[in-house]
């Protein structure tokens, strides 16, 4: 098997008194698509925020492409480039259009000149389908489109593993698929992805590996089918039977 992209070793995380990660192992190889579910309160969140130094660990390593980026010395502006992020509420500048949202990054951090910045960020919201919706502020597009506006930003920096923390949570029902369609699409072309989703259907289609959260640990872990089909832990169980 190909060495993971994405390894995190005994990550804990504690606020104060209350330790939210109490240990996880996870690992994400190349190409591969992962799947997050859990309760709310798990600690999906956090265990995501861990992995691009969003939030700092208390404990344990993340180690992206061999390199534990919990050292002290890691430069997490090359930390942030390499793991790319998409959120539940898009975060998406209010007052810069989509092409901007995406050449932002591209500017300030990597340092591209107007040009290259363009042509790579319009490449990138051709690929989310919005290559139409360059010149369109957030508030003149639908959630959706705004996602995936999210995701061209995330994508045009050209990240070794990409981050999701429940994409499609704060869309109308309605607007879910197309931006499922594109995740689908990425990793089709070969994105390393993490998600963490409450869509079991699309999980349960698309992922290669399925990770049960709860209490902080992963407590199951496994291929779709096992995991939804046959799943062994009973907390695993009753959270499933929840949305089946
Ligand atoms: P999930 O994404 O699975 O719903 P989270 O990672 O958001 O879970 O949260 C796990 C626990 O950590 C919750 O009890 C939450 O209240 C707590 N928590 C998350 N972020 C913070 C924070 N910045 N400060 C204090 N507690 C937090
Ligand atoms: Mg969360």
């Amino acid at each position: 098997m190909s060495a993971p992209i994405l390894e995190l070793v005994g990550l804990r995380k504690s606020y104060g008194a209350q330790e939210v990660l109490r240990g996880v192992d996870l690992r994400v190889r190349p190409a591969e698509l992962v799947c997050v579910i859990g309760p709310s309160g798990s600690g999906k969140s956090t265990m995501l925020r861990c992995c691009n130094r969003l939030e700092e660990p208390t404990a344990g390593q993340v180690v992206v492409d061999g390199q534990d980026i919990t050292r002290p010395d890691t430069d997490i502006n090359r930390v942030r480039q390499s793991v790319g992020m998409v959120f539940q509420h898009f975060n998406l500048y209010p007052h810069l259009s989509a092409l901007e949202n995406v050449t932002l990054a591209l500017r300030r951090v990597q340092k591209k000149d107007r040009a290259q910045a363009e042509a790579i960020a319009r490449e990138a919201l051709g690929q989310v389908g919005l290559a139409h919706k360059a010149d369109a502020y957030p508030a003149q597009l639908s959630g959706g489109q705004q996602q995936r506006v999210g995701i061209a930003r995330g994508i045009a920096l050209q990240p070794k593993v990409m981050l999701f923390d429940e994409p499609t949570s704060a869309l109308d029902p309605e607007l879910v698929d197309e931006v499922l369609r594109v995740m689908r699409s990425l990793r089709d072309g070969g994105m390393t992805m993490l998600v963490v989703t409450h869509e079991m259907a699309f999980a349960h289609a698309v992922a290669d590996r399925v990770v049960f959260m709860d209490g902080g640990v992963v407590a199951e872990q496994g291929t779709p089918a096992d995991v939804f089909e046959n799943p062994k832990e009973a907390r695993t169980r009753s959270f499933i039977g929840r949305y089946m």
